[in-house]
């Protein structure tokens, strides 16, 4: 390790300048669970590459964690932004912008027809998860093994692996979460029935059951029966079903993601990410009558929301200009499945052939990689013995030109051209050669 460290260290002085001088002031980079092999420094990015503070230029398969469907900076982003900021970034007062990216999202979302935005993926499930308790008057949730949807105290939990897989118990993800709030909290096993036995053993305390149609730790196409059936078993237990498509939204299949793709009815989704084009976004919607819980000076049953941020012009606009330009481009699809099967595919048969532990799941665009010979069944299986040989491939992943969060978590955008992608197989497979010559693997 420490000889790769030496040569990142050469190729990015300034980035290690930076990271001192971060250190000082900085409690956290980014955000916690990115645990970037080796501090580098972004300082701008174009298409599929960032160029760090040292003007070395990568390869870029983070994509913003989701947002940037369409590469970094393209010009659709840049035009919007540059147009609004002759408006002003933000008013607080009431715009005519955001109406028209809820013209767009409710087009995308089959559940919805209205939609309320906040400013993250986390409010958003936050939000969801106030409206469904207020609406069925019931307090639990249930959320699945494997399983993200943000960082606010309900769904910052995970399964306990000593408890039984089948009926999962959980624990908080990190100190400061009370146990009552994580008491009001289902651990349901992923594609495994018992859950649905669990949804209805549990129907009159259960409030709202989330899933990501596709776990971005565990990334798979074969879930569409287990969704179905789950969206059904919700239904006659009057438990509501939500869709956490906060990175499936206009992305897995096509501008309609998931809910179209597997064909699942669901009573709310929230989105995120892409929707706002690479500006914080989040939304929450479902149907008229649902969304009528926002209306806070309402007749009914009505929750609080807020947010300074919600709904501002620059978020709006710049999500607007992209949803209409993805809207307008169905051909970005076939083309982001292509390459990404291609890259898949032909990194999966050189980890055979050379007989490599470690496996590159994906369900199109979304890809995970894993440590163990085979594709895992569920995040239960994944374990942190292998953590120290994954943070040396990252290492040199990014030494040989290609920067995969360490998360392991990534995207494939539309910037991507084929040589790009060809250039990702190569350095996937440079890096798994120089980790085994080290010995590691
Ligand atoms: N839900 C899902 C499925 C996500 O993948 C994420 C973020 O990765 C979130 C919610 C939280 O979104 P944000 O990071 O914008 O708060």
């Amino acid at each position: 390790m420490e000889q790769i460290l030496k040569e990142l260290q050469a190729m990015m002085p300034t980035s290690h300048e930076v990271a001192v001088r971060n250190s000082k002031v900085l409690a956290q980079e980014v955000v916690g669970t990115i645990n970037i092999p080796y501090p580098f420094y972004v300082k701008k990015a174009k298409g599929s590459r960032v160029t760090d503070v040292d003007g070395n230029d990568f390869i870029d398969l983070t994509m913003g964690f989701g947002p940037i469907l369409l590469g970094h900076n393209p010009d659709v982003v840049v035009n919007a932004i540059k147009e609004t900021a002759d408006l002003g970034s933000h008013f607080g007062l009431t715009n005519p912008f955001q109406g028209e990216l809820a013209e767009l999202v409710v087009e995308a979302a089959p559940c919805g027809q209205k939609v309320v935005f906040c400013n993250s993926g986390t409010e958003a499930t936050m939000y969801a998860i106030r409206a469904a308790r207020a609406l069925t008057g019931k307090n639990k949730i249930g959320v699945f093994v494997g399983s993200y949807h943000g960082a606010h105290d309900y769904v910052t939990v995970t399964a306990d692996k000593k408890s039984d897989p089948n009926r999962p118990e959980l624990k908080s993800m990190g100190r400061g979460v009370p146990k009552e709030t994580t008491d009001q909290v289902f651990m349901l096993p992923y594609r495994h029935e018992t859950a649905f036995d669990l949804i209805r053993e549990h129907k009159d305390e259960l409030a709202l059951v989330m899933i990501e149609p596709v776990q971005s730790s565990n990334p798979r196409l074969d879930q569409g029966p287990f969704l179905q059936k789950l969206s059904a078993v919700c239904k006659e237990n009057d438990v509501l079903f939500m869709m956490d498509e906060i990175i499936t939204g206009v992305r897995l299949g096509g501008f309609h993601g998931a809910q179209e793709f597997f064909d699942v009815p669901c009573d709310m989704a929230t989105y995120g990410k892409a929707i706002g084009g690479g500006m914080p976004i989040g939304a929450i919607t479902a149907s008229a009558n649902i969304m009528e819980v926002f209306n806070f000076h309402g007749e009914g049953t009505t929750i609080f929301s807020g947010g300074t941020f919600n709904g501002n012009p620059m978020t709006s606009r710049v999500g607007t200009a992209v949803m209409k330009y993805i809207k307008a481009h169905p051909e970005i699809y076939p083309y982001l499945t292509e390459q990404s099967e291609r890259l898949a595919s032909q990194v999966n048969t050189f980890l055979k052939e050379e007989d490599y532990p470690a496996n590159l799941m994906n369900a199109q665009s979304m890809f995970h990689l894993i440590f163990t010979k085979e594709p895992i069944e569920s995040a239960w299986q994944v374990s942190r013995k292998t953590w120290q040989t994954e943070v040396l491939f990252y290492n040199h992943l990014h030494k040989n030109g290609v920067i995969v969060p360490g998360i392991h978590l990534f995207f494939v955008s539309a910037a991507h051209t084929p040589d790009d992608i060809d250039q990702v197989i190569e350095a996937f497979k440079k890096s798994f050669g120089e980790v085994r010559a080290k010995g590691a693997i």
